[in-house]
């Protein structure tokens, strides 16, 4: 077996950690049978944040230890992952390629506008936004002589999952019951299952699944069986796990991805106008629309200690067409 905080360490720093755990006062006294907490992944640091710091962490540093001077990865033009990897692929001075689904718009809003900022080099894929061209532009760089390094769809792969992994050390202290979070591409979730096995958190994980289509062929629950059982065996970590232990609230994700309803509408403006915390149109609304419908029917067990993680994606909200 190996030794886990060695493993830990091999990571570049990206952001700022441990993010901030603060109780969310007022809506712990409209849900009285509750003490709601959060966790502030929206302050990572890193180009305004978001869960992909901590996977970025661990995927750039592999990137540098195998010598690579290119990075490509894959999303829609809103995606956050993309921001945040222009953001580090700066820091690291690497260059980056960003694969991203659509045309190209008039306008630059949001995350696109920022992974310009941040000195990308874009292509527009049309209805390929997970990926699907990835190989195609690896070839091309590699005969114009670069070392390019792929960085999946969401960077979900073992290192990534590294990133929460080690962010399970921060809620170690909280005596947390339940912890709320969206899933997506599933390194996130991966991440946290393992986390908890290794660091005996017992928190039940409460994954919000957010993008009810398919990624080559795979539901999310065998992408993250897949990252789990590849994250235990590459670094001989020594836990077990099984596939019926992967449970995802599949309540939400009928509107589709990206696509925001009045009861998200409205559960952002909750958070917003009793906290003073934003959230993003994509995930994390669709997540704690989904936690305040659980506590309106007394889901959680009363007198638990609940933590909603906030994952970020602020730059969607700059998005035109967002109606609040
Ligand atoms: C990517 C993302 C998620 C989902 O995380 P996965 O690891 O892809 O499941 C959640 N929230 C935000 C804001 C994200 O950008």
């Amino acid at each position: 077996m190996t030794d886990i905080s060695d493993i830990l360490s091999k990571r570049l720093k990206l952001g700022f950690f441990p993010t901030p755990i603060i109780k969310l006062q007022n809506l712990s006294k409209s849900y009285s049978d509750y003490n709601i907490f959060i966790k502030r992944d929206d302050n990572t640091g890193l180009a305004l944040g978001g869960n992909k710091t901590r996977k970025l962490e661990y995927l750039i540093y592999d990137a540098i230890y195998k010598k690579a001077n290119t990075i490509i990865t894959a999303g829609a033009q809103q995606s956050n992952h993309c921001r945040q990897t222009a953001a580090a692929c700066a820091v690291a001075n690497l260059e980056c390629h960003l694969l991203l689904g659509g045309e190209e718009p008039e306008d630059y809003t949001g995350n696109l506008l920022l992974s310009k900022l941040l000195g990308a080099i874009i292509h527009y894929t049309g209805d390929n936004r997970k990926g699907e061209d990835i190989p195609l532009l690896y070839e091309k760089l590699l005969s114009a002589d670069k070392k390019p390094y792929i960085i999946p769809y969401g960077g979900s792969n073992i290192y990534g999952a590294l990133g929460f992994i080690n962010a399970v050390k921060e809620i170690k202290n909280y005596n947390i019951d339940y912890i709320y979070f969206p899933s997506s591409s599933g390194g996130t979730q991966a991440g946290l299952h393992i986390g908890k096995k290794l660091f005996n958190v017992n928190a039940q994980l409460m994954p919000i699944c957010i993008d009810k289509d398919e990624t080559e062929g795979l539901s999310l629950e065998e992408m993250i069986y897949t990252i789990i059982k590849d994250t235990i065996d590459h670094f001989h970590l020594d836990i077990s796990f099984k596939r019926s232990e992967i449970k995802l609230i599949r309540e939400y994700e009928s509107p589709g991805y990206g696509v925001l309803i009045n009861e998200e509408r409205k559960a952002i403006k909750t958070l917003a106008e009793k906290e003073g915390i934003l959230l993003d149109p994509v995930y994390t609304a669709r997540a704690f629309y989904g936690l305040l419908d659980h506590l309106n029917r007394n889901i959680p067990k009363k007198g638990s200690n609940i933590l909603f993680w906030h994952t970020g994606g602020y730059p969607a909200i700059f998005q035109k067409s967002l109606k609040i």
